[in-house]
């Protein structure tokens, strides 16, 4: 029989979450696993959001949410420098459609004020100066200029790479299945039945987070999945919209809003709706339509013939009403940052400072390294490149002239740096998450065929043995011919 391998410190899920943490303990002495049961991190709910760094004045005052957004904010910029990350703090307008809702933005200015939020309202003129598509009938606005955008592919992936590149270990393909005490803290069981030991564990399990609780006998709290789904629309326009624009957020949420993406792509949605399933991210017509008659309202003229994909993502909507991230009161050394639905993203790096500083090292006594190093090797981007630099590359190295996906403009010498990275992706969907090809207009039916063989040729399989996701999601059935 195997032995089993002892760590500290365990963390369930491979999400923002998982991940921010991953790296902000890997700022320390301990040994650290991160199981992923998907094939891949950043593969759920860190996947299918807005991307939105909310700037915090939504949620309620003295709640975690609004506690954690507005300590993340200042994070943003030196985190994103280190990771390699593209954010963007672009601002927000919350955009009042009628006098009657004016009332209502001075609440929301009251509600930033109370959680330490800059914002301004602004009259109907500078609304349009500011956004000249918005709706003739607005009445006002509140802008946000601390709100942003960022890539949560790139935040989530360089996150795990650079936790990984000091010292921590990441297993994916390996789900939880159990959790049972034992002398020295926890044996965590998986589903291809391996057995880990651990001092500590983090369930950071997203929309299963409950399912993780339970395996200790924490049911404390449960988790109901509320689906948001979205249009995206390809980069018609760098300036269709220059901020996020949301309308008044209501007891459902911040309501269907259009933002434009760090790729310059643009989003409308997202729709909310509770569902059953934990893995449920279909679309239906019927949402669609109602996404699009909200957003039409906010802004007439959104081209949706430009419209490149339809995608849903599930919030992890906790029954308590606020994240839950603290010791199971049952389970010594186990903790749970569970129920993080939206601002789960803007709010992930003080999340993750809080969960190291002040839980898992007063228990473990955890001591910083002095090796640490914060930052990830640059990523290559032909595709934002200028003319010039982009000509001195390819001279120096062909592979980035030789376009694979051309909508996106992604080489094949990005998609070789990704593959020999500390996270590399091991199907289409990583290559598309990690490079963009795949993202563009033609949603991969030009470059999907390409991309098979690179990943065959570069793991020695055969091109029917490559995944589109997970291990399941093969791509080609059978060779046709030699
Ligand atoms: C529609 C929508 C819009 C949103 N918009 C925004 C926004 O604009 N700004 C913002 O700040 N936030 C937003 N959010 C919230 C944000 O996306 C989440 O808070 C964040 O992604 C949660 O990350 P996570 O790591 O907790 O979850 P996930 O990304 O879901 O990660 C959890 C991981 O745990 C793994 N896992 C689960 N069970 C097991 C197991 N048994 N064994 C091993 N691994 C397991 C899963 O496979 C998954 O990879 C939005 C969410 C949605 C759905």
């Amino acid at each position: 029989m195997a032995l089993e391998q002892h760590f500290d410190i365990i963390i369930i899920g491979g999400g923002v979450i998982g991940a921010l943490i991953a790296r902000e303990v890997s700022k320390y002495n301990a040994k650290v696993l991160v199981l992923e049961k998907n094939n891949d991190v950043c593969s759920e709910t860190s996947a299918a959001n807005s991307a939105i760094v909310h700037s915090g004045y939504d949620p309620v005052p003295g709640t975690l949410k609004a506690h954690f957004n507005v300590a993340s904010i200042p994070l943003f910029p030196k985190l994103c420098q280190e990771l390699d990350v593209e954010f963007h703090q672009i601002g927000s307008l919350t955009v009042a459609m009628s006098e009657a809702d004016l009332p209502r933005l001075k609440h929301l200015e009251e509600q930033a004020a109370l959680n330490n939020v800059p914002v301004q309202i602004l009259n109907r003129d500078d609304v349009l100066i500011f956004e000249p598509k918005i709706n003739k009938a607005v009445s006002g606005a509140l802008f946000a200029p601390t709100a942003g955008v960022v890539n949560p592919f790139e935040l989530t992936i360089h996150a795990m790479e650079n936790a990984i590149d000091n010292g921590v270990e990441l297993l994916l393909n390996e789900k939880v299945e159990g959790i049972f005490k034992v002398d020295d803290g926890w044996k965590v069981v998986s589903a291809s039945g391996k057995a880990f030991i651990t001092k500590a564990i983090v369930n950071a399990a997203g929309v299963h987070a409950d399912k993780i609780a339970r395996l200790v006998g924490d049911d404390s709290f449960f988790i109901k999945p509320r689906k948001g789904s979205y249009y995206v629309l390809d980069h018609f326009d760098n300036n269709f919209v220059n901020h996020v624009i949301f309308p008044m957020p209501s007891e459902k949420g911040k309501g269907i809003l259009l933002t434009p993406t760090t790729s310059r792509n643009y989003l409308v949605g997202p729709s909310s709706e509770f569902s059953g399933d934990t893995l449920d991210v279909a679309t239906d017509t019927l949402t669609m339509e109602n996404i699009k008659q909200n957003a039409i309202n906010l802004l007439p003229d959104i081209p949706f013939h430009q419209v490149i994909r339809v995608f849903s993502g599930l919030r992890a909507t906790p029954s308590t009403g606020d994240f839950i991230i603290k010791e199971a009161s049952n389970a010594r050394g186990f903790y749970n940052v569970a129920g993080i639905e939206s601002p789960g993203l803007a709010a992930g790096p003080a999340i993750a400072k809080h969960v190291v500083e002040q839980l898992l090292t007063p228990y473990l006594g955890l001591i910083a390294k002095e090796d640490f190093n914060p930052f990830v090797k640059p990523y290559i981007h032909v595709a934002r490149l200028d003319h010039e630099s982009r000509h001195k590359l390819t001279e120096i190295n062909k592979q980035y002239a030789d376009i694979v996906c051309n909508c996106e403009q992604v080489s094949l010498g990005e998609i070789l740096d990704t593959l020999t990275r500390s996270c590399p992706p091991h199907s289409l969907k990583a290559v598309k998450n990690r490079t963009r090809a795949g993202f563009g207009k033609c949603q991969g039916g030009v470059c999907q065929l390409r991309l098979i063989k690179i990943l065959a040729d570069y793991y020695g399989i055969s091109p029917t043995d490559v995944v589109y996701g997970n291990e399941d999601s093969h791509f080609l059935r059978e060779e046709s011919k030699k």
